[in-house]
């Protein structure tokens, strides 16, 4: 089936008892057995639930993978695919990734004895040369935020095969519609659906997706043994959401197309980053391994006060942290997301003062580009 089809169906048949349409919200903790060890395959809702049975379901198919196991957010998938390593394990993971993840990884897993490697993962031979003989896992975060960089999917894949690695992707920034990570070899996929998978802005959720029956079950015990799961309703609210996230996808991507296009050409703009424009270095790469190009865009300002006012004179974009909502959002990462960066590093990655984010959302694209650009004759 297409993706459009897949979302709205996946995982979803109407109740079998009343025909409901929609999968109810199985607001429950536990389950009458009929006797001594016979249930109908259902006991504690931590272990299983039916809405998140079929949430799993729906973004399994989404991603082309077979598995799908849900989180309450997603540093909690992200904890749960941790929970894969052991002590003396080597990590290679790229250097620019989601804010908590370095958090989660440096300050806590460290402390378990973990060891990582933060590389620039969209040069391939800096993959290859971080590989130890204790190495067992490759991470990436693919285009990266905010400066929107991408690792070639197929060649992580492949220098991890020879390698006998693990490879995992934060696939928040571009959602099934546009990357499917595991079309290219890579073994699992997660989100933090608080982003476009949920889109609302109203839910904060995670999920990982594989193909390999042997790793689903072991992360699915890492699930029930951890025990971050989703309750029913923000299961529920991320499965209404999946129906449209196809459509919210294209007008997302419409809209960052239109104002990247305008903002390159913008006097005030010095530098806009967005993989769909053909001055992004990696543009064929994005080309080649996405089918569109998201709606985030970045945009170097030149200092701290250009971004500032910039910030304060947009009326339809919100000043927020978070992203991928229906409702366009703008930020500024050296001071909100990206705040405990050390300013070295943030240097490094070309994440300077005068960066602001835009997360650009569903509304109408001319009303959009004249927020903007009302805004930017304010600089
Ligand atoms: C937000 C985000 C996360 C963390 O997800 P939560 O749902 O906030 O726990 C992880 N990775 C990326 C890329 C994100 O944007």
């Amino acid at each position: 089936m297409g993706f459009l089809t897949d979302s709205i169906h996946a995982g979803q048949t109407p109740d079998a008892s009343t025909g409901a349409v929609i999968t109810p919200i199985y607001q429950t903790s536990t389950y009458a057995q009929e006797e001594l060890g016979v249930s109908k395959g259902f006991d504690y809702g931590r272990t299983i639930n039916p809405t998140r049975v079929a949430l799993e379901a729906n973004l399994a198919t989404l991603e082309n993978g077979k598995h799908g196991l849900a989180f309450s957010s997603g540093m909690s998938a992200i904890q749960a695919v941790a929970g894969l390593l052991s002590a003396g394990d080597h990590v290679i993971v790229s250097s620019n990734v989601y804010g908590g993840t370095f958090r989660f990884f440096d300050k806590i897993m460290r402390r378990y004895g973990l060891t990582f490697s933060w590389v620039d993962t969209s040069d391939l031979k800096q993959v290859q040369a971080a590989i130890t003989p204790v190495t067992k896992m490759i991470y990436v975060e693919t285009p990266t935020n905010p400066m929107l960089t991408i690792t070639d999917l197929k060649g992580v894949a492949e220098i991890a095969r020879s390698s006998k690695l693990l490879t995992v992707v934060d696939n928040t920034f571009m959602s099934p519609y546009f990357q499917r990570p595991l079309e290219f070899g890579i073994d699992l996929v997660l989100h933090s659906t608080t982003k476009y998978i949920n889109g609302h802005s109203d839910v904060i959720g995670g999920v990982v997706v594989t193909r390999d029956d042997g790793l689903h079950e072991k992360l699915r015990f890492l699930q029930n043994a951890i025990g971050g799961v989703p309750s029913p309703f923000d299961c529920w609210l991320v499965l209404r959401s999946t129906k449209t996230l196809g459509l919210r996808m294209k007008q997302h991507n419409a809209n960052a197309v239109k104002l990247a296009d305008f903002l390159s050409g913008h006097p005030k703009v010095k530098k806009t980053y967005y993989p769909g424009l053909a001055s992004h270095p990696q543009y064929d790469l994005a080309k080649k391994q996405m089918s569109g190009f998201g709606g985030m865009i970045s945009i170097e300002l030149g200092d701290l006060e250009k971004g500032k006012t910039m910030l304060r004179h947009v009326k339809i974009f919100a000043l927020a942290e978070s992203l991928g909502g229906v409702e366009s959002l703008i930020c500024h990462p050296a001071s909100m997301t990206h705040g405990s960066v050390p300013l070295e590093d943030r240097l490094k990655l070309g994440l300077t003062d005068g960066l602001v984010r835009l997360s650009v959302g569903c509304e109408d694209g001319d009303d959009l580009l004249e927020d903007v650009s009302g805004a930017l004759g304010s600089l």
